[in-house]
Order: C-alpha cells, then sequence, then structure tokens
C-alpha cells in the first residue's frame, strides 16, 4: 500500500490504469471509506472525492485483476472498519467471488 498522498496527486501519484484497492481518509490518519476498482484506480477514485464526504488523503495498491483488488478491499475493509462503509464490499454481477476473511458471513 502506498500513501497516504493529498488528493491533488492523484493523477501524479496513480500513473498506471489498473484495477486496485484504495483507502480515503479526512485527516490522512483515520481509514473512513475502503473501495476498489475493477478496471482504474484512479478514476474511481477521482468520482469518489467528488461525492462531497470530505476526504483529503488516499492510499492505494494495484491490483493483476479484479479479483485481486476485491480481496485486498475485503481485508482492508475487515482490519479498518472503516466508518462509511455501510456495507460488505459487493462482488461484480455474474462472479461468485466469496470474501478471503475467515469467519467473515460472505468468506
Ligand atoms: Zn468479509
Amino acid at each position: 500500500m502506498e500513501g497516504p498522498f493529498h488528493v491533488s496527486e492523484i493523477s501524479s501519484r496513480i500513473t498506471k490504469i489498473s484495477p486496485g484497492a484504495y483507502i480515503l481518509s479526512r485527516d490522512g490518519k483515520v481509514v473512513h471509506y475502503v473501495g476498489r476498482s475493477d478496471t482504474d484506480i484512479a478514476l474511481r477514485i477521482t468520482n469518489s472525492i467528488g461525492e462531497g464526504s470530505g476526504y483529503q488523503y488516499f492510499w492505494f495498491e494495484y491490483s493483476s485483476s479484479p479479483m485481486q483488488a476485491y480481496y485486498l478491499e475485503c481485508e482492508w475493509y475487515h482490519k479498518f472498519a472503516p466508518t462509511d462503509n455501510t456495507n460488505h464490499p459487493a462482488v461484480p454481477p455474474g462472479t461468485s467471488w466469496r470474501c478471503p476473511v475467515q469467519g467473515c458471513p460472505w468468506s
């Protein structure tokens, strides 16, 4: 995982068009939101911060596939328990992936 970076640095820090997982924070310390993109992580973060939740900082990690991005998102979701995620990470339509975290009802 790389970061935290200020949201003004998205395009300079995320230089590949790639699936990946990311974390958003209002203060650069607390994990407020965990997300992923199956196609373009920089675009997804840009859209997320435009939704008015006051996020100022992000962390990210590239993934080799959408499934790996989902696994990473699940691990961070359970590890950090972000306050702004109201639901467990969802799988894309048509897939049957399960959460990799033991004991999770989605595993
Ligand atoms: Zn889970």
